[in-house]
């Protein structure tokens, strides 16, 4: 058992961004920083974006470090116990600790079907096996309009791999772009040989030897090797929520990121915050 004057759960950028500050503020307090993730932390924006396009290489996004971390890099905290200070990893290990951020960040959403079959891009993992596929000629559904979805359809056409862009709203990044700018995505994606399949809804996926059969809400069904989803994601509350943490759309925090229990702080995705600016709480992705 070790103590940490600072304990950092979530390995993802938050996590990386929130040691750099510590160390900014305490030169020498070791700070415990546990990651689900085997990797060390790294920049997310790239997966999607420029890797695929060949302006950084995997060893170029991982993010840097202050000294005196001591990383346990895929391991999971199953209990925090904040009566006590103390959390316990998935190898059974317990460590204490004087602050605790909980950084977890968000679980792709995924569909109750498809199982292994589809790729829920979010990881370097999921980069690493999605770029295995493209390399090899691989054809593919891409399911989601939104962010994921569309830079994925968009990186993997630029490779020439066949894809099929499947999503539920009129146009690529309805959410975000006026009603024209939106209809115009669709235009340049189609222009690009990017099948673009708005307003249609998956209700099946099945996998098979040789690639997969995605059904649709109007009976058709595409085929292809692989598929992928960004069908958004789902703020990782387990620990706080079985902490007894306030939880409401993410672990609920005030203007200094302090969640309900004393010294517990929450940053990132997954906390919901007071927005001064716009006098209400929201969550920022
Ligand atoms: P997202 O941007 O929220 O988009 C999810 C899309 O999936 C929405 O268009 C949504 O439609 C659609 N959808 C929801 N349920 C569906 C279903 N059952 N079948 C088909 N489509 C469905 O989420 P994301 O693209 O998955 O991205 C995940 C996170 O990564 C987000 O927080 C995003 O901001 C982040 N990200 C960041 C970057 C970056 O460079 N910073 C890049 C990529 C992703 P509705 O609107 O109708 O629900």
């Amino acid at each position: 058992m070790a103590h940490y004057p600072y304990l950092i759960i979530g390995g993802g950028m938050t996590g990386a961004a929130a040691a750099n500050g510590i160390r900014e503020l305490d030169d020498a307090g070791i700070i415990g920083l546990v990651s689900a993730e085997p990797e060390p932390p790294y920049d997310r924006p790239p997966l999607s974006k420029k890797l695929w396009e060949g302006k950084k290489g995997v060893d170029e996004i991982y993010l840097s470090l202050p000294g005196n971390v001591q990383p346990h890099f895929g391991r999971r905290v199953v209990a925090l116990d904040p009566a006590v200070r103390a959390v316990t990893l998935d190898d059974g290990a317990g460590h204490t600790y004087g602050r605790l951020l909980l950084a977890t960040g968000g679980d792709p959403r995924r569909l109750p079907f498809g199982g292994e079959a589809v790729n829920y891009y979010r990881t370097l993992a999921d980069y690493r096996a999605l770029r295995a596929d493209a390399d090899r000629g691989a054809s593919f559904v891409v399911i989601g309009g939104g962010f994921i979805g569309s830079e994925v359809a968009a990186s993997l056409r630029k490779q020439g791999n066949a894809v099929t862009l499947v999503f539920p709203e009129a146009a690529i990044g309805e959410r975000v772009f006026p009603a024209r700018l939106a209809a115009a995505v669709n235009d340049t994606y189609r222009a690009q040989g990017v099948a673009v399949l708005a307003e249609a809804t998956v209700t099946g996926i099945e996998a098979g030897a040789d690639g997969a059969t995605v059904t649709l809400g109007d009976g058709r069904r595409l085929t292809a090797d692989r598929v992928v989803a960004g069908i958004g994601i789902v703020p990782d509350v387990a620990l706080a929520r079985a902490a007894g943490l306030a939880v409401d759309n993410g672990i609920l925090v005030n203007e200094k990121l302090q969640t309900t229990a004393a010294d517990i702080y929450a940053a990132g995705d997954v906390a919901n915050y007071p927005d001064a600016g716009l006098g209400q709480r929201r969550r920022v992705e």
